[in-house]
């Protein structure tokens, strides 16, 4: 990961159908990547099946996935994916703890588990929190700071400038979103993630801590999340598959 970069990282989630579809849109982006004027690092996360290819094909955007195991060693695990396989195809992030994987059963302590892997293989983990609600009395908060504490629980205090934490509110993401969040919304969840990660470790550790906001990030909200919402970067989903709207996005953002 660049030190003082942003980020836009596009997650394509299981889409799009074809390899051909892969090829075309991860090219254009990289294409787009000239808008980001050197400041800013564009990753997209196609899914397992397309990387290979991808990977010979983007010279300017970085590549990530979206999941790895958290077995280092070639053991028996099937239909897993190691993240030494995924470094030696040049992935350079990926993503953790998702709350669509976290709703097949990623439990804290397998994040914790598959952030260490990426660690020993110099990836970056993408490591992503969220409340799947909100609520007057704060509960939102002590949601998210057990999965920062259960994550973090015996994560080393040098490790954190190579991890990047999202904050994803489950009910900002998707189609079935209730709504996007507001900047002001995230830049308090950044605000509190970073003084969680200072009562666990200190808070000179967290001086170098990198957050990116995601949730139907789009055209019109990037640029104020990256102005106002306390965050280095963003995770975008949808608006990530159409080129148009990601080049739009890379725009705002620089
Ligand atoms: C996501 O699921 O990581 C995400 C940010 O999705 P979307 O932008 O489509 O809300």
């Amino acid at each position: 990961m660049s030190k003082g970069k942003k980020l836009i990282i596009g997650n394509w989630k299981m889409n799009p159908a074809s390899l051909e579809k892969a090829l075309r849109l991860a090219k254009e982006i990289s294409k787009y990547s000239k808008y980001s004027r050197g400041k800013t690092e564009i990753v997209i996360c196609p899914p397992f099946v397309f990387l290979s290819a991808i990977s010979k094909k983007i010279k300017k955007a970085k590549l990530g996935a979206q999941d790895v195991h958290f077995e280092t060693n070639n053991t028996a695990q099937t239909g897993e994916i190691s993240p030494l396989m995924l470094k030696n195809l040049g992935v350079k992030y990926v993503i953790v703890g998702h709350s669509e994987r976290r709703m097949l059963g990623e439990t804290n302590e397998i994040v914790r588990k598959k952030i260490g892997a990426c660690l020993k293989h110099a990836i970056t983990p993408i490591v992503c929190v969220g409340e799947s609600k909100r609520d007057e009395s704060g509960n939102y908060l002590s949601f998210v700071r057990t999965q920062l504490e259960e994550i973090f629980s015996s994560i080393p205090k040098t490790a954190l400038p190579k991890i990047l934490i999202a904050y994803e509110p489950i009910w900002a993401i998707g189609k079935s979103a209730m709504r996007e969040a507001t900047p002001a919304e995230s830049n308090e969840m950044a605000i509190f993630i970073k003084k969680v990660l200072s009562d666990l470790y200190d808070p000179k550790a967290v001086g170098s801590l990198r957050i990116l906001y995601g949730g139907s990030v789009n055209i019109k909200n990037a640029g104020e999340f990256m102005k106002d919402g306390g965050v280095d970067g963003l995770l975008v989903g949808r608006d990530s598959l159409d080129p148009d709207n990601f080049k739009e996005i890379i725009k705002s953002v620089n």
